[in-house]
């Protein structure tokens, strides 16, 4: 699904287990919203200029030192450029950087084939903006809380945002944003099921 996000139009709605492409100039903000709470949105930055250049988890963690920026700190790209700002958090703060998108493959082990998946959302969602790409990034999973133990081991717990929980990103470059409101219903990550997303463009203050 494409949309275009501008002052005009104001709001993107992702149904549930679609995905959604959109583009932001430099100092855009834009508002991750999770409509009726406990969603999980994957999303994927990729420099307008050069689709080679995406958002990278592993070299974000680098630059931060965390599993997760704070606010005011930068995701980075493969090429550790800046891409994205964390400006604004009002949900109880739980996201992921760890777990890869689930695709095809995953649904297949879990005995659901043909199950809608993040990974090809992505790929749709990029198609409807002509931009071709043959990775599938390591997204930052919005509002998805795997806790990790002591012990290095992993959880897949419930999403604890509440409807109306947002997440704002500034963009640091001309950037392709690709937000998947995730289909996973095969485990607890959203909840009882798979809801709704929005994305807002925040008007500027000045
Ligand atoms: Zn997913």
């Amino acid at each position: 699904m494409h949309m275009e996000l501008s002052h005009d139009t104001a709001a993107i709605v992702i149904p549930a287990g679609q995905g959604s492409a959109f583009r932001v100039r430099r100092g855009d903000r834009f508002r991750l919203i999770d409509v009726e709470g406990g969603q999980v949105g994957d999303l994927f930055a990729f420099a307008a200029a050069d689709p080679d250049e995406y958002l990278s988890a592993s070299h974000t963690r680098t630059s931060t030192g965390r599993l997760f920026p704070r606010i005011g700190e930068q995701f980075v790209t493969n090429r550790r450029r800046p891409i994205l700002t964390l400006t604004a958090d009002t949900s109880p703060g739980a996201h992921d950087m760890l777990i890869a998108a689930c695709d095809p493959a995953r649904y297949d082990a879990l005995g659901a084939p043909g199950h809608a998946s993040c990974a090809g959302n992505l790929r749709l969602a990029l198609s409807d903006l002509a931009v071709t790409t043959c990775v599938v990034p390591q997204p930052v999973n919005v509002f998805m809380d795997i806790p990790v133990d002591t012990d290095g081991n992993l959880s897949w717990l419930p999403a604890p945002s509440r409807p109306g929980d947002a997440v704002t990103f500034e963009a640091v470059t001309d950037c392709v944003i690709v937000v998947s409101a995730c289909p996973m219903d095969l485990n607890p990550i959203n909840g009882e099921r798979p809801t709704s997303l929005a994305v807002e463009l925040v008007e500027p203050t000045t």
